[in-house]
């Protein structure tokens, strides 16, 4: 009771008995069931529940044809040309849960636009780069890039739940021969055991959630044994497109493993539901850090308004908005580009006039290797000597000086 309660004891209710679980988080009103929230004309709507919430289904339910597509969604005529043409650089896969969120009339629903395959993937632009991060160059390993200091980015799988129309790896991901065989596996943490400067190791793919649980544990045990490695990130847009994967067994796996970072993809306040609730709430209940990483993406979430909905509806979910990422130079993406100054008009938006857990950093990943680069608005007018004039977040400027 607060020192200030002046109610009733008697009408309070009864404590919990001991070791009883805790009460459950209320479901925001924000984060509605999924299961087609915009009607339409499913073909999974007579699915029992315990098979759609069966992540096993999800995966082998998937749609990665035009024909099935077709009986999901009504398709524009240049959506269904580009799934025929696109099949040969990049795959469609989709699943049921995913494709649920679709709008099944408008091609411009955002959630269509990151997996339904557009005309755009086609075309390149001069500037366009098969490895625009430099990831290959900088490998000294099969399945390692080692670029930071003290952190490396390990590949484990190229398989995801649903394959990203934006994707950055579009090289490799969706190519099962290019997945890590045991051998690469084995090779990469012995790069990492050797040495002993990587304290941070960033677990990604393709999505590291596509492992078994058993293969997961195993990577995990085996990188934890290494006295040096201090932390774990796990890179998985699952909790997006696959929160039925999020099982009570995996996150009990996880816990063996702390301390574990997980970084998610939210790129729309649409995919904020309430399975991707319970997801997020399972992995920080075990103890995980959450963040997001989103990426700008022309028509899907270059407007102010939808990345603070968005990021206000993270928080609800134990989700630190972590980075928005300039959408990349890779090859097939360039008509999800916007210009910088728009991720720079989106942090001038957000800074002051909300949280500042809600403001992430807006970087561009640079091409040619270069890292991370943060773009963000100047908040420093002028600077002479100890006088630093400042502007704040609603556009007025203060003089600070230095002792
Ligand atoms: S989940 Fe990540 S790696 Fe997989 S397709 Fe999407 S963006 Fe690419």
């Amino acid at each position: 009771m607060k020192l200030d309660d002046t109610s009733d004891p008697a009408a309070a209710p009864a404590p919990a008995p001991p070791g009883a679980a805790p009460p459950a988080d209320p479901l925001p009103v924000s984060h509605v069931r999924s299961r087609f929230p915009l009607g339409g004309r499913s073909i999974w709507r007579g699915v029992a529940e315990a098979q759609w919430n069966d992540w096993h289904w999800q995966q082998r339910e998937r749609v990665t044809r035009l024909e099935q597509l077709e009986r999901v969604i009504r398709l524009s005529d240049d959506e269904r040309r580009a799934v025929v043409d696109a099949e040969a650089h990049f795959h469609m896969g989709i699943t049921p849960y995913y494709a649920g969120l679709m709008d099944p009339e408008d091609p411009t629903c955002p959630i269509r636009l990151q997996a339904v395959p557009s005309a755009g993937e086609l075309s390149s632009s001069p500037v366009d780069l098969l490895d625009p991060l430099a990831e290959e160059r900088d490998m000294p390993v099969p399945g390692i890039t080692h670029r930071y200091p003290d952190r490396v980015l390990f590949y484990t799988t190229h398989n995801c739940p649903v394959y990203c129309r934006h994707c950055t790896r579009k090289r490799k991901v969706a190519d099962p021969t290019s997945a890590a065989a045991h051998a690469q596996i084995d090779g990469s943490i012995a790069y990492i055991a050797h040495h002993t400067e990587i304290r941070d190791v960033v677990i990604s793919g393709g999505d590291p959630l596509s492992l078994s649980d058993d293969r997961l544990d195993d990577i995990l045990g085996r990188l934890r044994a290494i006295p040096h490695v201090e932390i774990f990130r796990l890179g998985t847009r699952n909790l997006v497109t696959l929160p039925q994967r999020i099982t009570d067994d995996l996150v009990r796996m996880l816990r063996r493993h702390h301390p574990v970072y997980v970084n998610t993809h939210f790129n729309h306040p649409r995919e904020c539901t309430a399975e991707a609730y319970e997801a997020a709430r399972r992995l920080a209940d075990a103890g995980c850090a959450l963040g997001n990483q989103m990426v700008l993406l022309r028509g899907v979430n270059d407007d102010p308004r939808i990345v603070k909905d968005l990021n206000h509806r993270l928080l609800m979910m134990r989700i630190r908005p972590y980075y928005i990422y300039q959408c990349d130079l890779a090859q097939g993406i360039s008509h999800f580009r916007t210009p910088i100054e728009v991720g720079r008009r989106i942090i001038r938006a957000l800074r002051g006039h909300t949280s500042g857990l809600a403001v992430p950093y807006f970087v561009v990943d640079a091409p040619d290797g270069g890292g991370k680069i943060p773009v963000n608005p100047d908040y420093v007018v002028r600077h002479e000597g100890k006088r630093w004039v400042l502007r704040n977040w609603a556009g007025k400027e203060y003089t600070y000086v230095e002792p």
